[in-house]
């Protein structure tokens, strides 16, 4: 399949990027790794007749830490760079953002496919997405009258919809909250596709390390959006110790608060097996870190 014809622009700088989804309104889309938006192309699911490249602004690519001790990736960064960071980039404290790389698709993939190109297209079961919303990120984003910055709690409003306004550019994520016992987990058909489920999970330990004083847990797959599950997480909040009859509790309680779709990947009742497994395997792994 080829795409619908369409004109290419290549951006200089972010200036000129939003100019440009100014000028051209809907009929521009911005193309980052290409991995999402090519293939929609190919097969007429998106007609842009405007594409603005943005391969070239490096001032938004890349990892590095801020002066308050959090983490932010530039936009443009790919998923590779952030899986084969090393740990004076990503050390302990966001070590789950490294780990949960090698789910995302296929090598080739994560060497071209970006960040913000996966915050931006939203699918509901994208890494990038759970991520985003388990450590409380706040996403930043410039458009024509400035910049703005939206926690990953409001930027997400359903399937492959987002805050973002067409003529804004997302131009990264900034990780706050260090979270060292934290992990994601996932089922997909075959290794590379998307998840069916998945579930990540952070857990906050007291200080004798074997008690969890609380923790969350977020769910994709299950809903248009990623979403948290509360009630799973106020099993986590009990103040119990560590161990599998907490794990098992808190799954359980996940699986039993969710209302999944059932669709050609899998049942609802399906989807609710898979919850209840895959969160008490990514509390397992949270601990075990
Ligand atoms: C076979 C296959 C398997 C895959 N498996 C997975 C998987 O398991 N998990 C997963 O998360 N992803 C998966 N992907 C998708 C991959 O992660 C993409 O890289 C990602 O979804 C989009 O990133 P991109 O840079 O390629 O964006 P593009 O495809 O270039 O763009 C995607 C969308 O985001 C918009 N956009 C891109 N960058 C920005 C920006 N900075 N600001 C505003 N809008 C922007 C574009 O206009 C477009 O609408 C898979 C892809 C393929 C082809």
């Amino acid at each position: 399949m080829k795409p619908a014809a369409f004109t290419y622009h290549r951006a200089r700088d972010i200036e000129g990027v939003t100019r440009l989804l100014d000028e051209l309104g809907d009929d521009a889309k911005i193309l980052a790794g290409g991995q999402s938006l090519v293939p929609m192309m190919n097969f007429r699911l998106a007609r842009p007749q405007h594409l603005v490249d943005i391969g070239g602004l490096t001032s938004i690519k890349g990892i590095s830490h801020e002066a308050d001790g959090s983490l932010r990736i530039g936009a443009l960064t790919t998923h590779h760079m952030v899986e084969t960071a090393p740990d004076s980039l990503i050390g302990r404290d966001y070590a789950v953002l490294r780990d949960a790389m090698r789910w995302v698709g296929h090598l080739p993939i994560r060497t071209r496919g970006t960040v913000g190109g996966s915050l931006a297209h939203a699918d509901a079961t994208a890494e990038w997405c759970l991520l985003a919303l388990l450590l409380d990120a706040r996403l930043t984003v410039r458009g024509p009258h400035g910049e703005r910055t939206v926690n990953a709690a409001d930027f997400f409003h359903g399937y492959y919809t987002t805050a973002l306004e067409p003529d804004e550019l997302l131009t990264g994520i900034v990780f706050p909250r260090p979270a060292p016992h934290a992990a994601l987990t996932e089922f997909a058909e075959r290794h590379g596709d998307f998840a069916t489920v998945s579930a990540a999970v952070t857990l906050d330990l007291a200080e004798d390390g074997a008690t969890v004083r609380g923790g969350r847990v977020v769910l994709g797959g299950v809903d248009a959006l990623p979403v948290r599950v509360p009630e799973a997480e106020a099993v986590l909040a009990q103040g119990r110790p560590a161990g599998t009859a907490l794990f098992r509790d808190s799954a359980a309680a996940a699986a039993e608060a969710v209302d999944p779709p059932s669709d050609a990947n899998g049942s609802a009742y399906y989807r609710r097996i898979l919850t209840r497994t895959l969160v008490r395997d990514a509390c397992k792994e949270a601990m075990s870190r």
